[in-house]
Protein backbone atom coordinates (compact mmCIF):
# COMPACT_ATOMS: atom_id res chain seq x y z
CA UNK A 1 0.00 0.00 0.00
CA UNK A 2 1.18 3.27 -0.91
CA UNK A 3 1.82 5.95 2.13
CA UNK A 4 1.38 9.61 0.69
CA UNK A 5 1.64 12.87 1.82
CA UNK A 6 0.41 16.59 1.63
CA UNK A 7 1.58 19.89 2.72
CA UNK A 8 0.79 23.33 2.00
CA UNK A 9 3.32 25.84 2.10
CA UNK A 10 3.68 29.44 1.11
CA UNK A 11 0.98 32.03 0.33
CA UNK A 12 -2.40 30.56 1.38
CA UNK A 13 -4.68 30.66 -1.19
CA UNK A 14 -8.59 30.05 -1.02
CA UNK A 15 -9.33 26.52 -2.05
CA UNK A 16 -6.32 24.80 -0.03
CA UNK A 17 -8.90 23.14 1.57
CA UNK A 18 -10.50 22.00 -1.25
CA UNK A 19 -7.49 20.75 -3.01
CA UNK A 20 -6.24 18.66 0.78
CA UNK A 21 -10.15 17.32 0.91
CA UNK A 22 -9.52 15.75 -2.92
CA UNK A 23 -6.16 14.95 -2.38
CA UNK A 24 -7.33 12.79 0.88
CA UNK A 25 -10.34 11.56 -0.29
CA UNK A 26 -9.03 10.34 -4.19
CA UNK A 27 -5.88 8.54 -2.12
CA UNK A 28 -8.40 6.88 0.54
CA UNK A 29 -10.27 5.64 -2.80
CA UNK A 30 -7.30 4.11 -3.98
CA UNK A 31 -6.82 2.41 -0.58
CA UNK A 32 -3.45 4.46 -0.26
CA UNK A 33 -2.43 6.19 3.70
CA UNK A 34 -2.42 9.53 3.64
CA UNK A 35 -0.58 12.06 5.89
CA UNK A 36 0.11 15.70 6.13
CA UNK A 37 2.39 17.61 6.99
CA UNK A 38 1.69 20.92 9.63
CA UNK A 39 3.04 24.38 8.75
CA UNK A 40 4.63 23.77 5.22
CA UNK A 41 8.16 22.82 4.84
CA UNK A 42 8.11 23.27 8.87
CA UNK A 43 6.59 20.07 9.08
CA UNK A 44 8.83 18.52 7.22
CA UNK A 45 12.08 19.63 9.04
CA UNK A 46 10.20 19.24 12.52
CA UNK A 47 8.47 16.27 11.73
CA UNK A 48 5.45 17.63 12.05
CA UNK A 49 2.97 14.65 11.04
CA UNK A 50 -0.57 13.12 11.28
CA UNK A 51 -2.37 10.94 9.66
CA UNK A 52 -5.18 12.19 7.65
CA UNK A 53 -9.12 10.80 7.51
CA UNK A 54 -11.81 11.56 5.22
CA UNK A 55 -13.55 12.92 8.48
CA UNK A 56 -11.11 15.35 9.17
CA UNK A 57 -11.64 16.82 5.33
CA UNK A 58 -15.63 16.49 5.56
CA UNK A 59 -16.84 19.68 4.72
CA UNK A 60 -13.86 21.76 4.46
CA UNK A 61 -14.62 22.37 0.83
CA UNK A 62 -16.41 25.49 1.51
CA UNK A 63 -13.79 27.08 3.92
CA UNK A 64 -10.88 29.56 3.11
CA UNK A 65 -7.34 29.13 4.44
CA UNK A 66 -5.54 26.00 4.97
CA UNK A 67 -6.44 22.97 7.55
CA UNK A 68 -2.89 21.92 7.42
CA UNK A 69 -1.50 25.54 7.93
CA UNK A 70 0.72 26.92 5.25
CA UNK A 71 4.32 28.92 6.24
CA UNK A 72 7.62 30.11 4.47
CA UNK A 73 9.99 28.19 6.00
CA UNK A 74 14.29 29.46 5.49
CA UNK A 75 15.97 26.11 7.27
CA UNK A 76 14.39 24.23 4.33
CA UNK A 77 16.68 26.40 2.24
CA UNK A 78 19.56 25.32 4.02
CA UNK A 79 21.54 21.64 3.40
CA UNK A 80 21.21 20.70 7.16
CA UNK A 81 17.18 21.47 6.97
CA UNK A 82 16.28 19.69 3.70
CA UNK A 83 18.80 16.38 4.67
CA UNK A 84 16.52 16.09 7.49
CA UNK A 85 13.13 16.63 5.86
CA UNK A 86 13.98 13.65 3.51
CA UNK A 87 15.16 11.41 6.80
CA UNK A 88 11.60 12.60 8.17
CA UNK A 89 10.32 11.68 4.84
CA UNK A 90 11.76 7.89 4.75
CA UNK A 91 11.22 7.15 8.38
CA UNK A 92 7.29 7.72 8.04
CA UNK A 93 8.22 5.53 4.85
CA UNK A 94 6.20 8.08 2.97
CA UNK A 95 6.64 7.13 -1.34
CA UNK A 96 5.54 10.16 -2.30
CA UNK A 97 4.59 14.05 -1.56
CA UNK A 98 2.08 16.57 -2.51
CA UNK A 99 2.68 19.99 -2.67
CA UNK A 100 -0.11 22.58 -2.91
CA UNK A 101 1.53 25.79 -3.29
CA UNK A 102 2.97 28.58 -5.02
CA UNK A 103 6.36 29.10 -7.55
CA UNK A 104 8.93 29.21 -4.22
CA UNK A 105 6.98 25.98 -2.73
CA UNK A 106 8.02 24.31 -6.49
CA UNK A 107 11.39 25.52 -6.06
CA UNK A 108 11.50 24.14 -2.85
CA UNK A 109 10.30 20.37 -4.26
CA UNK A 110 13.64 20.59 -7.11
CA UNK A 111 15.92 21.10 -4.39
CA UNK A 112 14.42 18.04 -2.18
CA UNK A 113 14.61 16.17 -5.29
CA UNK A 114 18.28 16.07 -4.92
CA UNK A 115 17.99 14.75 -1.09
CA UNK A 116 15.33 12.50 -1.35
CA UNK A 117 14.08 9.48 -3.89
CA UNK A 118 10.02 9.84 -3.45
CA UNK A 119 7.85 10.71 -6.29
CA UNK A 120 7.31 14.70 -6.00
CA UNK A 121 3.67 16.26 -7.89
CA UNK A 122 3.34 19.75 -7.37
CA UNK A 123 -0.06 21.44 -6.95
CA UNK A 124 -0.42 25.09 -8.29
CA UNK A 125 -2.26 26.95 -5.45
CA UNK A 126 -1.45 30.57 -5.40
CA UNK A 127 -3.75 33.72 -5.85
CA UNK A 128 -0.82 35.32 -8.16
CA UNK A 129 -1.85 33.03 -10.95
CA UNK A 130 2.30 33.30 -11.93
CA UNK A 131 2.57 29.70 -12.60
CA UNK A 132 3.22 28.45 -16.13
CA UNK A 133 1.90 25.18 -16.60
CA UNK A 134 -1.78 25.96 -15.43
CA UNK A 135 -4.24 28.65 -16.45
CA UNK A 136 -5.36 29.31 -13.12
CA UNK A 137 -4.22 28.66 -10.00
CA UNK A 138 -6.06 27.80 -7.37
CA UNK A 139 -7.63 30.96 -5.81
CA UNK A 140 -6.72 33.40 -8.07
CA UNK A 141 -10.56 33.42 -9.51
CA UNK A 142 -11.62 33.97 -5.91
CA UNK A 143 -9.19 36.64 -5.15
CA UNK A 144 -10.05 38.65 -8.35
CA UNK A 145 -13.54 38.23 -7.01
CA UNK A 146 -12.76 39.55 -3.79
CA UNK A 147 -11.05 42.69 -5.37
CA UNK A 148 -13.28 43.81 -7.52
CA UNK A 149 -15.98 43.36 -4.71
CA UNK A 150 -13.60 46.11 -2.77
CA UNK A 151 -12.76 48.29 -5.81
CA UNK A 152 -17.00 47.94 -6.55
CA UNK A 153 -17.25 49.85 -2.83
CA UNK A 154 -14.35 52.25 -3.40
CA UNK A 155 -16.12 53.31 -6.50
CA UNK A 156 -19.82 54.38 -4.56
CA UNK A 157 -17.72 56.07 -2.02
CA UNK A 158 -15.07 57.20 -4.98
CA UNK A 159 -18.38 58.77 -7.06
CA UNK A 160 -19.81 60.45 -3.95
CA UNK A 161 -16.74 62.86 -3.29
CA UNK A 162 -15.16 62.55 -6.72
CA UNK A 163 -11.94 61.39 -5.38
CA UNK A 164 -9.31 59.92 -7.02
CA UNK A 165 -8.27 56.19 -5.38
CA UNK A 166 -4.76 54.55 -6.10
CA UNK A 167 -5.63 50.72 -5.47
CA UNK A 168 -2.55 48.22 -4.82
CA UNK A 169 -3.43 44.53 -5.22
CA UNK A 170 -1.43 41.60 -4.44
CA UNK A 171 0.52 40.13 -7.18
CA UNK A 172 4.05 39.59 -6.27
CA UNK A 173 5.82 40.54 -9.42
CA UNK A 174 2.78 39.62 -11.70
CA UNK A 175 0.00 41.58 -12.69
CA UNK A 176 -3.01 38.85 -13.13
CA UNK A 177 -4.81 39.80 -10.27
CA UNK A 178 -4.19 43.84 -11.37
CA UNK A 179 -5.40 43.32 -15.08
CA UNK A 180 -8.33 41.18 -14.41
CA UNK A 181 -9.91 42.96 -11.21
CA UNK A 182 -9.15 46.69 -13.01
CA UNK A 183 -10.91 45.50 -16.38
CA UNK A 184 -13.82 44.13 -14.62
CA UNK A 185 -13.94 46.51 -11.94
CA UNK A 186 -13.97 49.36 -14.74
CA UNK A 187 -10.97 51.25 -13.25
CA UNK A 188 -9.41 53.96 -15.31
CA UNK A 189 -6.04 53.08 -15.52
CA UNK A 190 -4.22 49.58 -14.68
CA UNK A 191 -0.85 49.65 -13.50
CA UNK A 192 0.94 46.04 -13.60
CA UNK A 193 4.47 44.82 -14.13
CA UNK A 194 4.01 43.11 -17.75
CA UNK A 195 2.22 46.05 -18.45
CA UNK A 196 4.88 48.67 -18.09
CA UNK A 197 8.66 49.16 -18.98
CA UNK A 198 10.08 51.45 -16.29
CA UNK A 199 7.57 53.19 -14.01
CA UNK A 200 9.99 55.80 -12.87
CA UNK A 201 10.03 57.03 -16.77
CA UNK A 202 6.41 55.96 -17.41
CA UNK A 203 5.69 58.65 -14.33
CA UNK A 204 4.52 61.70 -16.69
CA UNK A 205 2.14 58.85 -18.78
CA UNK A 206 0.27 58.07 -15.50
CA UNK A 207 -0.11 61.56 -14.19
CA UNK A 208 -1.14 62.63 -17.90
CA UNK A 209 -4.11 59.57 -17.46
CA UNK A 210 -5.30 61.67 -14.64
CA UNK A 211 -5.08 65.05 -16.19
CA UNK A 212 -7.03 63.80 -19.24
CA UNK A 213 -9.31 62.05 -17.49
CA UNK A 214 -10.23 65.35 -15.79
CA UNK A 215 -10.27 67.63 -18.49
CA UNK A 216 -12.90 64.80 -20.21
CA UNK A 217 -15.33 64.44 -17.26
CA UNK A 218 -14.87 67.18 -15.23
CA UNK A 219 -14.42 66.53 -11.34
CA UNK A 220 -14.96 62.49 -11.65
CA UNK A 221 -13.86 59.68 -9.88
CA UNK A 222 -11.10 57.95 -10.89
CA UNK A 223 -9.47 54.97 -10.08
CA UNK A 224 -6.00 53.48 -10.55
CA UNK A 225 -5.28 49.51 -9.99
CA UNK A 226 -1.63 49.27 -9.33
CA UNK A 227 0.51 45.82 -8.73
CA UNK A 228 2.25 45.69 -5.47
CA UNK A 229 6.25 46.01 -5.74
CA UNK A 230 6.42 48.25 -8.01
CA UNK A 231 7.32 51.53 -6.44
CA UNK A 232 9.52 51.54 -3.57
CA UNK A 233 6.77 52.41 -0.68
CA UNK A 234 4.39 51.40 -2.91
CA UNK A 235 0.71 52.99 -3.18
CA UNK A 236 1.40 54.59 -0.15
CA UNK A 237 4.48 56.90 -1.51
CA UNK A 238 2.91 56.61 -5.28
CA UNK A 239 0.01 58.05 -4.57
CA UNK A 240 1.69 61.13 -2.20
CA UNK A 241 3.68 61.97 -5.67
CA UNK A 242 0.96 62.27 -7.78
CA UNK A 243 -1.04 64.49 -5.01
CA UNK A 244 1.95 66.71 -5.04
CA UNK A 245 2.31 67.05 -8.96
CA UNK A 246 -1.88 66.41 -10.06
CA UNK A 247 -2.33 69.20 -7.32
CA UNK A 248 -5.44 67.03 -6.35
CA UNK A 249 -5.33 64.22 -3.14
CA UNK A 250 -5.13 61.07 -4.63
CA UNK A 251 -5.59 58.43 -1.84
CA UNK A 252 -4.02 55.13 -1.41
CA UNK A 253 -5.90 52.03 -0.34
CA UNK A 254 -3.68 48.63 0.20
CA UNK A 255 -6.16 45.88 -0.22
CA UNK A 256 -3.29 43.36 1.39
CA UNK A 257 -3.97 40.70 2.96
CA UNK A 258 -7.83 40.07 2.50
CA UNK A 259 -7.23 39.04 -0.73
CA UNK A 260 -5.83 35.79 0.23
CA UNK A 261 -8.93 34.98 2.68
CA UNK A 262 -12.32 33.95 2.27
CA UNK A 263 -14.66 31.23 1.02
CA UNK A 264 -13.54 29.83 -2.23
CA UNK A 265 -15.62 30.76 -5.46
CA UNK A 266 -17.05 27.59 -6.87
CA UNK A 267 -14.38 28.04 -10.21
CA UNK A 268 -11.58 27.45 -7.79
CA UNK A 269 -13.79 24.79 -5.71
CA UNK A 270 -13.93 22.92 -8.38
CA UNK A 271 -10.51 23.52 -10.13
CA UNK A 272 -9.12 22.33 -6.28
CA UNK A 273 -11.04 19.25 -6.56
CA UNK A 274 -9.88 18.07 -9.53
CA UNK A 275 -6.40 19.03 -9.34
CA UNK A 276 -6.16 17.27 -6.01
CA UNK A 277 -7.96 14.00 -7.81
CA UNK A 278 -5.51 14.10 -11.04
CA UNK A 279 -2.39 14.80 -8.50
CA UNK A 280 -3.05 11.78 -6.68
CA UNK A 281 -3.57 9.89 -10.15
CA UNK A 282 -0.70 11.25 -11.53
CA UNK A 283 1.20 9.61 -8.32
CA UNK A 284 -0.87 6.13 -9.08
CA UNK A 285 0.86 6.56 -13.08
CA UNK A 286 4.21 6.63 -11.51
CA UNK A 287 5.18 10.45 -12.28
CA UNK A 288 7.53 12.81 -10.50
CA UNK A 289 8.51 15.98 -10.24
CA UNK A 290 5.68 16.91 -12.17
CA UNK A 291 2.89 19.61 -11.68
CA UNK A 292 -0.73 19.00 -12.22
CA UNK A 293 -3.09 22.69 -13.80
CA UNK A 294 -5.44 22.67 -16.53
CA UNK A 295 -4.72 24.24 -19.88
CA UNK A 296 -7.63 24.37 -22.20
CA UNK A 297 -9.78 22.45 -20.16
CA UNK A 298 -7.46 19.76 -20.55
CA UNK A 299 -5.60 18.33 -17.18
CA UNK A 300 -2.30 18.45 -17.50
CA UNK A 301 1.08 17.68 -16.22
CA UNK A 302 4.74 19.64 -16.91
CA UNK A 303 7.98 19.45 -16.00
CA UNK A 304 8.55 21.38 -12.24
CA UNK A 305 11.24 23.40 -13.71
CA UNK A 306 9.55 24.26 -16.89
CA UNK A 307 6.41 25.61 -14.90
CA UNK A 308 8.89 27.88 -12.03
CA UNK A 309 11.48 28.93 -14.82
CA UNK A 310 9.14 30.25 -17.77
CA UNK A 311 7.08 33.17 -17.11
CA UNK A 312 3.65 32.92 -17.37
CA UNK A 313 2.41 35.73 -19.56
CA UNK A 314 -1.01 38.02 -19.01
CA UNK A 315 -3.51 37.26 -21.54
CA UNK A 316 -2.95 39.54 -24.50
CA UNK A 317 -6.38 39.61 -25.00
CA UNK A 318 -6.80 41.68 -21.68
CA UNK A 319 -4.20 43.89 -21.90
CA UNK A 320 -5.29 45.02 -25.70
CA UNK A 321 -9.02 45.30 -23.88
CA UNK A 322 -7.63 47.85 -21.17
CA UNK A 323 -6.39 50.34 -23.66
CA UNK A 324 -9.73 50.16 -25.69
CA UNK A 325 -12.11 50.76 -22.86
CA UNK A 326 -10.07 53.54 -21.05
CA UNK A 327 -11.91 56.84 -21.74
CA UNK A 328 -8.46 58.63 -22.73
CA UNK A 329 -7.60 56.72 -25.42
CA UNK A 330 -5.09 58.65 -26.84
CA UNK A 331 -3.18 59.41 -24.22
CA UNK A 332 -2.90 55.87 -23.17
CA UNK A 333 -1.66 55.30 -27.29
CA UNK A 334 0.85 58.24 -27.36
CA UNK A 335 2.42 56.80 -24.18
CA UNK A 336 2.73 53.49 -24.98
P1 LIG B 1 5.08 30.57 -2.65
O1 LIG B 1 5.14 29.10 -2.69
O2 LIG B 1 3.71 31.09 -2.33
O3 LIG B 1 5.70 31.22 -3.87
P2 LIG B 1 7.50 31.29 -1.13
O4 LIG B 1 8.20 31.88 -2.30
O5 LIG B 1 7.57 32.04 0.14
O6 LIG B 1 5.93 31.05 -1.39
O7 LIG B 1 8.08 29.83 -0.90
C1 LIG B 1 7.57 28.99 0.10
C2 LIG B 1 8.67 28.19 0.72
O8 LIG B 1 9.26 27.34 -0.28
C3 LIG B 1 9.84 28.97 1.28
O9 LIG B 1 9.60 29.49 2.56
C4 LIG B 1 10.93 27.91 1.32
O10 LIG B 1 10.75 27.06 2.43
C5 LIG B 1 10.62 27.11 0.06
N1 LIG B 1 11.51 27.55 -1.04
C6 LIG B 1 11.34 28.62 -1.85
N2 LIG B 1 12.35 28.72 -2.74
C7 LIG B 1 13.19 27.68 -2.45
C8 LIG B 1 14.43 27.23 -2.99
N3 LIG B 1 15.02 27.87 -4.01
N4 LIG B 1 14.98 26.14 -2.43
C9 LIG B 1 14.39 25.50 -1.41
N5 LIG B 1 13.24 25.88 -0.86
C10 LIG B 1 12.64 26.95 -1.36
Amino acid sequence: MKRIAVLTSGGDAPGMNACIRSVVLTALHFGYQVYGFRHGYNGLVDNEIELLTMQQVRHIIQKGGTLLKSARCSKFKTESGIKLAAKHLDAAEIDALIVIGGDGSLRGMMHLSKYWQGQLIGIPGTIDNDLSGSDNTIGFQTATETVIDAIDKLRDTADAFERIFMVEVMGRDAGFIALSSGIASGAEQIIYPEGLKDIHQELDCIIQHVESARKLHGRSSYIIVISENLWPGGAYDLSQVLTEQIGIECRPVILGHIQRGGCPNGFDRILATKLGVFAVEAIKNGHSLMMVGEISNELTLTAISDCVNNKKPVDKKLSDIQAKVFDSVEILSNCT
